[in-house]
């Protein structure tokens, strides 16, 4: 991978595989300047994608899927080793990522087009106009544990509505984003500046902030979360926070345990871990708990994380993330938490961990881990597995595993997260035309389906006069008896109301 970028840096980045620690390729530091630029090419390109209208803008977006389709291998060959997944998880990511790029192609006309909408009573002779206009420039900054999927939540939405887009990936995968906006200029060349990636450390980031984008959409820690809307309320710049989540799977007493148990090791150790849709904790009543923890202690035995073809995981992406894991663990044993399986981290490689009896008040049950553990918790019921699922200030999304579908949907309405999967884990990621966020410390916002569309538009309201009425009541020239007869025609269609 060569230098990416225009300008001539002053410093570069270098990004290794986090298994070996070869390096993958070498990226600008872009500063402020180089960002603004960046920006300032988006705005003029901005305007002519607008002007292309849904179709011209569908075309485009079904180009750059295409281009992604037929090089799906090459990219997840380069996500495999910038990110340390298995080929088979970056393969699944890419695929979601241009299942996603379809489906906001495909539907940015019916969900942002002009529309007309009734014009009421007071404007009986108008007709009035809804639609969803772009908002110019949006600034996308992503993590690097789903660095095609995460970021391309924002990208997708944002291209689609007519928006031209300026990406900064994390600095652990500046590859991934650079193949991401170098595939784009090759797949639409009339739109190249449509999409351009920024690569740098976190000040790149900030300089993005302060850019002057109509929008920042960014997905990553809540801390970070916090510098970025700061840096972006010194412009009144809007702001879309993807941050991280504390998951929850309930599993209820009438559930497939066996599918519950494997569900929740996939949702655990799938990625080492590091999916802010991971579960990471597991509230199982009484009459499932003995079962379900055999089921899973039984599932995690037979996995191993590594680089090579078998392995089921891959290393920690981040060097720093294994101390986080090891502190949550430690910390859970000195509460009194019972480790039955795992607990070890070699290298940047950490085993599959369970953990049992964990106080709530431990950081492995409040605090994001973001590593392949799972702590499971013994509840009387499903209520009270709900009431420990909602008491954790992160909301992004959760499971219920229950065979009576009223009750799961129940619970899964009830609990405070912006997304839920019922016997299953992590499927709402997967529905294009489903939204994709959360609440609380989880952020706000929503990417994905008509809701992702609409974050990244601004709603326009047009009325025009269809025919001139003999009373106008917006005028100085009104009758004083028109006040009147408004009230008996409104006493006459809403007074009869209690
Ligand atoms: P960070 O918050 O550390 O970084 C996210 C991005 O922000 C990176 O590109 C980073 O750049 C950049 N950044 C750092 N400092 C600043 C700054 N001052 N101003 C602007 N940008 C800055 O998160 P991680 O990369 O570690 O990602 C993991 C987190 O992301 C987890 O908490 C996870 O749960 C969350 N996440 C949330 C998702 C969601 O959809 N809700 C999806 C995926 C992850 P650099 O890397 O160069 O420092």
């Amino acid at each position: 991978m060569s230098l990416a970028g225009t300008a001539t840096p002053a410093e570069t980045l270098e990004s290794t595989d986090p298994a070996s620690g070869a390096v993958v390729g070498l990226f600008p530091v872009q500063d402020a300047e180089a960002v603004r630029a960046a920006v300032d090419r988006a705005r003029t390109a901005a305007t002519a994608w607008a002007a292309l209208g849904f179709d011209g803008r569908r075309q485009r977006l079904a180009a750059y899927r295409g281009h992604l389709a037929r090089r799906l291998r090459e990219l997840a060959d380069l996500v495999h080793r910038e990110n340390g997944k298995p080929h088979a998880d970056a393969l699944l990511e890419i695929t979601l990522a241009v299942d996603h790029l379809a489906w906001a192609g495909g539907h940015a006309r019916r969900v942002l087009g002009p529309r007309r909408v009734a014009p009421g009573l007071l404007a009986a002779n108008h007709a009035a106009w809804l639609e969803y206009q772009p908002l110019g420039v949006v600034g996308v900054i992503g993590p690097w544990n789903y660095p095609v999927f995460t970021p391309m939540g924002s990208i997708a939405y944002a291209l689609a509505a007519g928006n031209a887009v300026v990406f900064k990936p994390s600095e652990h995968t500046p590859a991934v984003g650079t193949w991401l906006a170098e595939a784009w200029r090759a797949a639409v060349p009339d739109a190249a500046d449509v999409l351009q990636v920024v690569t740098g450390l976190g000040e790149t980031g900030a300089a993005l902030c302060r850019a002057g984008v109509g929008k920042l959409a960014f997905t990553g820690s809540a801390p970070t979360g916090r510098e970025v809307m700061a840096a972006c309320a010194e412009t009144l710049t809007p702001v879309l926070m993807e941050l991280g989540g504390k998951d929850a799977m309930i599993v209820a007493d009438d559930a497939d345990v066996a599918a519950a148990a494997g569900a929740a090791v996939w949702g655990a150790m799938s990625n080492a871990g590091q999916t802010c849709i991971g579960i990471e904790r597991v509230y199982a009543t009484a009459p499932v708990y003995d079962r379900f923890v055999a089921e899973v202690t039984e599932r995690v035995r037979g996995l191993r994380p590594g680089s090579d073809g078998d392995a089921a995981y891959g290393p920690m992406t981040m060097p720093g993330q294994t101390d986080v894991v090891r502190r949550h663990v430690d910390d859970a044993v000195a509460a009194g938490g019972r480790l039955v399986a795992g607990g070890t981290v070699e290298g940047r490689f950490v085993a599959p961990t369970v953990l049992l009896d964990v106080p709530e008040t431990s950081a492995a049950v409040r605090e994001e881990t973001f590593g392949p553990t799972l702590t499971i918790t013994r509840v009387r019921d499903a209520e009270e597995a709900l009431e420990r699922t909602n008491a954790n200030p992160h909301g992004l999304a959760g499971a219920v595993f229950s065979r009576s579908r009223t009750r799961a949907m129940d619970l899964a309405r009830r609990m405070r997260t912006g997304m839920t999967s019922v016997n299953s884990v992590l499927t709402f990621a997967s529905v294009p035309a489903l939204p994709f966020g959360g609440v609380g410390e989880s952020g706000f916002g929503r990417i994905h389906g008509a809701d992702g569309l609409k974050e990244f538009t601004r709603a326009k309201a047009i009325t025009r006069q269809r025919f001139g009425l003999p009373v106008d009541l917006m005028s100085f020239g009104r009758p004083a008896t028109a006040a009147d007869a408004l009230a008996r025609v409104v006493a006459l269609l809403h007074g009869r109301h209690r």
